[in-house]
């Protein structure tokens, strides 16, 4: 096997996606600024023990999607497969809590050993928020618009539905989760190997199985929406009616879950039928018990993730390409100038570019390949009178100019 290649799943981002890449996260990062979501960044790597702990042993991502690998002191490191475990891991060691409410934007790689596919690989991108410290159902209504205006600000609000399930709160949950366990039991001979695997450990995830003959047992199961008590019951009506309030439609979906036992009450995603299989693109929820959890103090928080890989396909890709100035020296001696003229152009904010050798022609080829707006011509005598050409290149147009009037000629290409 070669080696000299990418790892499976992992790409490299040349300018055209880059930009596409960019595009989603500075939307994302402007539209967060908006909601006071400012940016911060963890680690992009932790000791195992911040995901083992919070992901729990029974999650897919703990179980069969980390990197994980011992460093050259012995200490065990993960590469982070998700964000919100390093939220909290900061907030707890860095002793955040009486800073609260806090409410983070995060951009960056994320990585889990996965089946590559469309939509689906092992370093990919995700931006995302994260309130701490609010119990209120403010705090998920703000997340969740702050969500559903960065698909606005992309253009792709209209592709996608927000789906709203409510988890419960603790004692909901745990008498669902016996409801559903008494449920699978009596249909153990159609579920999946990995379902009935799953079914003392972590039956709630089986409600999330894409497996057929699970999803036909699953249509009949138990809803959680008929072990909610009170509480919980409140809170879920608070948020839909804050939706309401908002004008932001959701549908509900009683399956959606989120495998983890320190989620509660929202559980929402964003999802598109125009990407295939992989349709979730940003998925979230109330995490009230992870901080606790992790050994800090009980702490509510709620948040979300976006794959930026997803979002940007189902913005359609193919930004336009930038358009730089190119400067093309004609003859050994302008050189030095075209330097110079480059320095001084972009220092006025125009994007120049060189046209570094060859001939005339091999010159000019490569200003259009550049995709040249305009290209300046140097020539030998033309720089005795401190003087350029011009080429404007989309409509072919030429014109004498002095050098110091550049700024003004080229302004329409800034
Ligand atoms: P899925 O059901 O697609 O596996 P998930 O529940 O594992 O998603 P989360 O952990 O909630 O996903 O991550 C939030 C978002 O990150 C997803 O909605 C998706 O847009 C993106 N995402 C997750 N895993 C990947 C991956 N392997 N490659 C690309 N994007 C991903
Ligand atoms: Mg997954």
């Amino acid at each position: 096997m070669s080696t000299l290649r990418p790892v499976r799943g992992a790409h490299d981002l040349f300018p055209e996606q880059m930009r596409e890449h960019r595009y989603v996260s500075d939307a994302a990062r402007g539209v967060a600024a908006l909601y006071g979501f400012d940016e911060m960044a963890t680690p992009i790597f932790e000791y195992s023990n911040v995901f083992k702990r919070t992901l729990g042993d029974t999650s897919d991502i703990v179980t069969k999607e980390m990197y994980t690998f011992t460093d050259k002191g012995g200490d065990e490191i993960t590469l982070r497969p998700e964000n919100t475990a390093g939220v909290a891991r900061s907030f707890i060691s860095e002793g955040l809590a009486q800073s609260t409410p806090l409410k983070f934007f995060y951009s960056g790689p994320m990585f889990r050993y996965e089946r590559p596919q469309k939509g689906r690989l092992r370093q990919f991108h995700q931006i995302g928020v994260e309130l701490v410290g609010v119990p209120a159902v403010q705090a998920d209504l703000e997340v969740i618009a702050c969500g559903a205006r960065i698909l606005d600000e992309l253009g792709v609000l209209d592709k996608t539905v927000l789906e709203l399930n409510t988890l419960g709160d603790t004692d909901s949950r745990s008498e669902y989760r016996d409801a559903l366990v008494d449920y699978l039991q009596g249909h153990l001979g159609s579920l999946s190997a990995e379902s009935r695997d799953r079914l003392e450990r972590n039956p709630l995830r089986i409600l999330d199985s894409k497996d057929e003959g699970d999803r036909a047992v699953i249509t009949a199961a138990p809803l959680f929406t008929d072990y909610l008590n009170e509480d919980s019951q409140t809170f879920f009506a608070e948020l839909r009616a804050g939706l309401e309030n908002l004008g932001i439609a959701y549908e509900l979906n009683p399956r959606l879950v989120r495998g983890l036992d320190y989620y509660c009450h929202t559980a929402f995603e964003f999802t598109t039928t125009a990407l295939g299989a992989q349709g979730a693109v940003i998925a979230g929820g109330r995490y009230d018990g992870l901080i606790s959890m992790m050994g800090g103090a009980q702490t509510p928080g709620v948040g979300w993730a976006g794959g930026i890989e997803r979002l940007s396909m189902l913005c359609g890709g193919a930004l336009p390409t930038p358009r730089p100035v190119v400067i093309v020296p004609v003859g050994a001696t302008t050189r030095d100038r075209a330097l110079q003229l480059a320095e001084t152009l972009r220092r006025a904010g125009f994007r120049i570019d060189l046209s570094y050798s060859g001939n005339m022609s091999k010159r000019m080829k490569r200003a259009n390949k550049l995709g040249a707006c305009a290209a300046i011509l140097l020539g030998e005598d033309e720089l005795l009178r401190d003087e350029a050409t011009i080429r404007h290149m989309d409509s072919g147009e030429q014109e004498a100019a002095p050098l110091a009037s550049l700024p003004e000629v080229l302004a329409r290409y800034k």
